[in-house]
């Protein structure tokens, strides 16, 4: 991304997995922000094309938004240099929406872009509703955006 470093994910990410403790986690965050949308770093293992998410890093959202989110490129670099020390990969990102539906918006079809391979983990999330979330993938310039699905275990 802008500091020119590959952090893709090596291996192509077909399925996503991720514990209740971890979605319990984001969501967690998600209402500390709302209606602000909150970002963070999804890291866990990848395998035979599963992402197994086994942790998930806030970022502060730069943007103090409710309709976008960035953060610090360094802050997130450094979170997935500490993570690799540990043996964990990074799979991609997660992020809220103060909306219905968990689809990405423009911004973030034009960050995915310059993000191939990485999971994108949307959350909609309003109050009193149940929330919604879907994962995205794009391989490379040119293609479509892809669903994964998730699996909660
Ligand atoms: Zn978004």
């Amino acid at each position: 991304m802008e500091l020119g470093v590959s952090v893709q994910p090596y291996e192509r990410i077909y399925l996503l997995r991720i514990p209740q403790r971890i979605l319990d986690e984001i969501l967690e965050h998600a209402r500390r922000e709302y209606p602000v949308e909150a970002c963070g770093v999804l890291l866990g293992s990848i395998a035979g094309g599963v992402g197994t998410a086994s942790r998930a890093v806030p970022l502060r959202n730069l943007l103090a938004s409710s309709k976008a989110f960035w953060f610090d490129v360094r802050e997130w670099m450094q979170v997935i240099i500490d993570s690799r020390r540990e043996g964990l990969e990074y799979i991609g990102l997660y992020h809220t929406h103060a909306r219905d539906e968990p689809l990405p918006s423009l911004s973030d079809r034009h960050r995915m872009l310059e993000a191939p391979g990485e999971i994108w983990l949307i959350l909609a999330l309003r109050p009193g509703r149940e929330p919604k979330m879907a994962a995205y993938r794009i391989d490379d310039y040119g293609s479509s955006i892809m669903r994964v699905p998730v699996e909660v275990f």
